[in-house]
């Protein structure tokens, strides 16, 4: 593959039934709004859906479903800025694919300079032929900027062309089918206003509150000078235009700019949104000039996280799209924003916009390139603290119970029905008891003092946040004197697809492994973090959070005494009562329906239920060993008393590998990882469906409703953590490479403890190279040995012989 074409995700011809997954794909957007990679002359229909959105932008809605009120928070399709079309030729129809024939058709979004492009030739019914080609972007430097061209070449044919440039606020959520009967008019119409300068668009959400204004400035070039096109305003509740008529000869060229200024009423650093807009407008250059600005800003944001593989192959693309959905959904531009991290990023209402636990999968990589932005998704979590407490209060619980899906306050937003749409039921929905959520939030903590060792973050947001969350299990655990163990009841683990015991009216599972053997781990945790706290402050948050020498004490206890389930054949059992579940005949469910993704859907259709089978949605007791090393999770298992032998992984993976049904594109991950440990070929094959996920939409359907950024996350984590075998703990940073055979070397750079890393595993050898700077030296471990790195040295290890320092052969 060439270097360029590692860089473009290109589509030749247009294919209308996978529009709306291209757009998907082709957002574009800078970490504080994201606009789906539509054509700018379509609008929401059977083939085309654009959207925009902005982070952490909800609003609450209710709607009267199955006899009774539910409340869904949205995050709310903004209008949309990109509309932009012609009419040409004074035809009455505007400018459309399916009125004309494509004699060309190439769509190529590059990543480099996220820039999306189309080139189209086409003719119409008369014969006339006409080149086109259109580029858009959202400005990465300047937050509140995007922009459109189209520039525009009649060959055969001269006359008057019309332009319109709109900004549409008429629109609605209505990007996902499923959620079709729910109430989506989330805008109300506040002001549309045109003079010849610009338009100006303000709506406002209608219960949250949120003004949004969008201004535009539109004009019009013929051969590079700028013409005094004819103009029309059109202003309409929710709806601004100005149309512009121009003619033009046979090969001349027709270049239109649009520009948009996006501000709402909750930026900081303004007076008030409409001014911030206008302003923003008037400040902008040209497309060209805007143009650069935004490349350089990604050529900055690529210097620090791009991952260069050897060789240059088709994962090497599908990495650089994952990065770059996940640096537009979160950048610097995020940084002073209230947003955590949307499942489905800025790119779709799949999942309503809502934040669950899969920051997992994608801070650890964050983290280790853009740790503050990472501390402004965990201050997301922090804010929402004292709601986290009122939840665990409002539970019959104490300390803080994060909620399954978060949006805007932080209280619990899991729908309570959900359709299953192959049966057309509306079934109750108990995922809200993943409760694991707040070991994830935990862990995420603690990954990230680890890796800045931001001792102010913890001292004054983390600590809080991790004992508050050991308090909250202390005080769902119950301690069995008999048993010498603590128990957990009532929750559910990763795998959705058990909610409850078969036959059983009460909701949740005993015992879930993931959550206990997690629980530990933050007990276990809370420790360490009283430990790496100053005397003062120690001594405040204990005063203040009122914890109690017997507190400490239980979490002691707890980290050891976690009750699990293990059969004599080493298989961590998913939950208690595990072995009494039926086993699937999942060839006989493959026969019968192909994909079996989501066996959920299929079985409750079928009459029957998940919970009475041996089945997962997605890895559970194997997210374990893909959130801990086997040293780590050995520790903590002989801390509870049990045993992990050095067959266990084995033995779990070739368990519970075959009885899932990867119908969460979170689960190939975590697959991957884990043979990576034990069969680095099947490993790569399992990378490479992970890959997949998005760019061949493998769930059929769902990636057109907002790509999968765990996913995308997880998938970047295995070439950047799994492969180099890299681990930030015990205040070093480890490296264990196990290259798969098809990798010869990987590239990265990362920021670990206020150092910038340049990191090559190669198959044979590790080079890390620190740059200068300021910072303390710091510990990197390969092989037993613990070697000290300061800024501007390099290091330089054998894999398989002897470590040496650069200058010492
Ligand atoms: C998965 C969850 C995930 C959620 C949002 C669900 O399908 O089962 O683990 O958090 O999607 O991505």
């Amino acid at each position: 593959m060439s270097e360029d074409a590692s860089w473009v995700l290109t589509y030749e011809g247009f294919e209308p039934e996978k529009e709306r997954l291209r757009e998907a794909l082709c957002t574009l957007g800078n970490g504080y709004f994201c606009t789906r990679g539509a054509g700018p002359w379509t609008s929401a229909d059977e083939i085309h859906y654009p959207g925009t959105y902005a982070a952490g932008l909800y609003n609450r809605l209710p709607t009267e479903i199955a006899g009774r009120e539910i409340v869904n928070e949205d995050l709310v399709n903004l209008p949309n800025w990109l509309c932009l079309e012609v009419r040409l030729h004074d035809e009455n129809d505007w400018f459309d694919l399916s009125r004309v024939e494509l004699l060309d058709y190439r769509q190529e979004l590059d990543l480099k300079r996220g820039l999306l492009i189309r080139r189209i030739r086409c003719r119409d019914p008369q014969g006339r032929e006409t080149r086109l080609n259109l580029q858009q972007f959202v400005h990465m430097q300047r937050r509140h900027l995007a922009a459109v061209q189209l520039s525009l070449v009649p060959e055969n044919w001269a006359g008057r062309i019309r332009i319109r440039a709109a900004l549409d606020g008429r629109v609605e959520n209505k990007g996902v089918a499923r959620y079709r009967s729910l109430n989506s008019k989330h805008l109300e119409p506040i002001e549309s206003a045109a003079d010849s300068e610009r338009i100006l668009l303000r709506v406002r959400t209608s219960q949250s509150r949120v003004e949004i204004v969008q201004c535009a400035r539109t004009r019009v070039y013929i051969d590079d000078s700028e013409c005094a096109a004819a103009w029309h305003p059109i202003e309409e509740s929710g709806y601004v235009a100005e149309e512009l008529d121009c003619e033009v000869e046979a090969g001349q060229r027709v270049r239109v700019e649009k520009t948009v200024a996006l501000c709402t009423s909750r930026d900081r650093g303004i007076s008030e949104s409409g001014l911030a807009a206008r302003k923003q407008l008037a400040r902008a250059a040209g497309f060209a000039r805007m143009l650069a600005e935004h490349a350089q800003a990604w050529e900055g944001l690529w210097r620090r996280c791009d991952i260069k593989l050897v060789p240059d192959s088709h994962p090497q693309l599908v990495l650089r799209l994952h990065v770059f959905h996940m640096l537009q959904t979160a950048s610097p531009n995020t940084i002073d924003l209230d947003t955590g991290v949307p499942a489905r990023g800025l790119h779709g209402e799949a999942y309503r916009g809502h934040i669950f636990w899969d920051e997992l999968f994608v801070l650890p990589w964050m983290t280790l390139r853009l740790p503050d932005v990472t501390r402004s998704f965990l201050l997301y979590r922090f804010r929402r603290l004292d709601e986290a407490r009122w939840n665990a209060r409002e539970a019959g619980f104490r300390g803080a119970m994060f909620p399954w899906q978060s949006a805007s306050d932080g209280r619990e937003e899991t729908q309570e029905i959900h359709l299953n749409p192959k049966s057309g039921r509306w079934i109750a929905d108990r995922s809200r008891l993943q409760r694991h959520v707040n070991a994830a939030i935990a862990y995420n903590v603690w990954f990230y003092v680890q890796a800045t060792q931001d001792r102010s973050f913890l001292s004054f947001y983390g600590a809080e946040m991790i004992f508050e969350i050991a308090r909250f299990w202390a005080s769902l655990a119950r301690f069995d004197p008999k048993l010498d163990r603590y128990e957990i009841r009532g929750v559910m683990g990763p795998d959705e697809y058990h909610d409850g015991y078969p036959g059983s009216d009460e909701p949740g599972l005993a015992n879930n492994a993931y959550t206990n053997v997690m629980v530990a781990w933050v007990c276990w945790r809370a420790l360490d973090t009283l430990d790496m706290l100053d005397e003062v402050r120690r001594q405040a948050l204990r005063d203040r959070l009122g914890i109690t020498a017997e507190e400490i004490e239980t979490w002691d206890a707890m980290s050891r005494k976690m009750r699990l389930f293990i059969g004599d054949d080493g298989v961590i059992r998913q939950f208690e009562g595990y072995d009494e579940l039926a086993e699937l005949d999942w060839d006989d469910y493959r026969q019968r329906y192909g994909n079996i993704q989501r066996l959920d859907r299929i079985l409750e259709a079928e009459g029957d239920d998940p919970n009475r089978y041996k089945l997962s949605k997605q890895a559970d007791v194997l997210m374990l060993l893909y959130l801990f090393s086997v040293g780590e999770l050995r520790r903590l298992l002989e801390r509870l008393g049990y045993p992990l032998d050095d067959e266990a992984i084995r033995r779990n993976v070739a368990y519970y590998m075959p009885r899932t049904s990867e119908g969460s594109t979170l689960s190939r991950i975590v697959h991957a990882w884990l043979l990576a440990r034990i069969d680095r070929n099947r490993s790569w094959d399992v990378f490479r469906e992970a890959l997949e996920s998005d760019i061949s939409d493998v769930q059929g359907g769902t990636t057109a409703e907002g790509v999968h950024l765990g996913a995308m996350g997880g998938t970047v984590d295995i070439i950047q953590r799994c492969y180099t075998g890299l681990e930030a703990r015990d205040d070093a940073l480890f490296f264990h490479p196990n290259l798969p055979e098809h990798m010869h070397s990987v590239s990265q750079r990362f920021r670990y403890r206020g150092h910038w890393l340049d990191v090559r595993v190669h198959r044979d050898e590790l080079e890390i190279e620190a740059a200068k700077g300021p910072a303390a030296p710091v510990k990197i471990g390969f092989d037993g040995e613990i070697h000290t790195l300061a800024g501007g040295d390099a290091l330089r290890i054998k894999i398989g012989a002897r470590p040496k320092s650069q200058g010492d052969d």
